[in-house]
């Protein structure tokens, strides 16, 4: 056999050894024959690799629940990834806090640790970070596979960097490298939102239709895409940041990039409490006032006030999360996708998810207003440390070569 066309083999049968660790992580617990059906290959081929991932402890293999053939003759057996058989570290530097968190190969955590917000200095970020990640992985109890870090702005996984952010300090340096170096581990960087959406398409992807979007909604907004377990990054890694998509033409001025009218000006946690302090400051919103007291307005005071009633936090928040909604509408009438899932603080209060809802369904456009399903996930602190970990196992374990 020629050296070229060998090489072309051994390309095929390591991506048809990728595709199958793909499908059988998201189908477990699943037969060997469906294996082979969907995947167009033959019994045999599956059973030569499947019996490798049983011999490394990769896999379980279990009796099917109920299965025809259990009577008589062999029972037929269910494969599924083992627990046990490694883990990943993820982190989420979000604008709040940082969340940390060590998690077993199917997604289980082992332990999760919510630490201040990272320092603006580039260098300080990385030795506190190192810390944090070094602290955590001394407690693995399997083989490390690496760990993911989430980061906002315009992040390349490729280049281990953030490309362009409001933290200019971290802009263009190779914290994936400086990482990996430091903690003797490989590192993967992304958008922090992009790993929330890996995350969910991971750990929870059964049931997740191939096109979805995932709309999150924190200080800052953003809405990365999933097609065929592929996050949409695009050509700048900028993909998904909806926060500045101008939905106020003369609007208030965007405390991220500076120009006015964007949808984080208007409707973002610190738009919403820049009204609210306002609100405070004469003498209005009477619920919050008592709530905070001399206290420093956030957002979780923002929404007990809500929730009690107050009538002019109220409208506040009707405001920016009809804005949403609007935004919500302009996304799904643009790639309709066949889910959205919701994610943000803003979303624990249920009149706000109505707001989003009926606002976003007038806007919707033919179709999209019956076919396009919108799911509300709970709020998570550990959604963005999860989600790196997942991309963590999909590169390092499901697309090893
Ligand atoms: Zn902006």
């Amino acid at each position: 056999m020629s050296q070229e066309r060998y090489r072309g083999l051994s390309a095929v049968r390591r991506r048809n050894r990728q595709n199958l660790r793909a499908l059988l992580y998201r189908r477990a617990p699943v037969a060997r024959s469906e294996l082979a059906e969907s995947l167009g290959l033959t019994l045999p081929t599956v059973t030569t690799s499947v019996a490798q991932m049983l011999a490394e402890g990769l896999l379980l293999e279990e009796p099917a629940p109920e299965s025809p053939g259990s009577q008589g003759g062999r029972p037929a057996a269910v494969l599924r990834f083992n627990p046990a058989a490694g883990c990943a570290l993820g982190v989420e530097l979000g604008p709040y806090e940082t969340a940390v968190g060590l998690y077993d190969l199917t997604g289980g955590p082992i332990v999760e640790r919510i630490f201040p917000v990272a320092p603006s200095d580039y260098d300080e970020m990385v030795e506190t970070l190192s810390g944090q990640l070094a602290q955590l992985a001394a407690e693995a109890p399997s083989p490390l596979l690496g760990a993911g870090v989430g980061m906002p702005g315009f992040v390349s996984r490729e280049q281990g960097m953030v490309r362009a952010s409001s933290r200019t300090g971290w802009n263009g340096k190779p914290v994936a490298e400086q990482l990996s170096a430091r903690l003797g581990l490989p590192v993967l960087a992304d958008n922090n939102v992009r790993l929330r959406a890996a995350g969910q398409e991971l750990f929870c992807g059964s049931g997740l239709p191939d096109l979805f979007a995932y709309f999150f909604v924190s200080k800052g907004i953003a809405c990365p895409l999933l097609i065929r377990d592929e996050l949409l990054s695009g050509c700048t890694s900028g993909a998904g940041e909806i926060g500045h998509m101008v939905i106020q033409p003369d609007g208030p001025i965007c405390p991220t990039c500076g120009r006015r009218g964007c949808l984080e000006a208007v409707t973002g946690e610190t738009a919403i409490l820049r009204e609210c302090r306002s609100l405070v400051q004469f003498g209005r919103a009477p619920l919050l006032r008592e709530l905070c007291g001399e206290k420093e307005l956030d957002i979780k005071a923002v929404l007990q006030a809500q929730q009690a009633g107050d009538d002019d936090v109220g409208e506040v928040m009707d405001r920016a999360v009809g804005y949403l909604g609007l935004a919500l509408a302009n996304v799904v009438n643009l790639i309709s996708p066949a889910q959205v899932l919701v994610d943000g603080y803003l979303f624990r209060l249920e009149q706000n998810r109505q707001t989003l809802l009926r606002e976003a369904r007038r806007h919707f456009y033919g179709l999209n207003a019956q076919e396009v399903a919108i799911r509300f996930l709970p709020f998570d602190h550990y959604g963005g440390a999860r989600g790196a970990a997942a991309a963590v196992i999909e590169r390092f374990c499901i697309r090893a070569e």
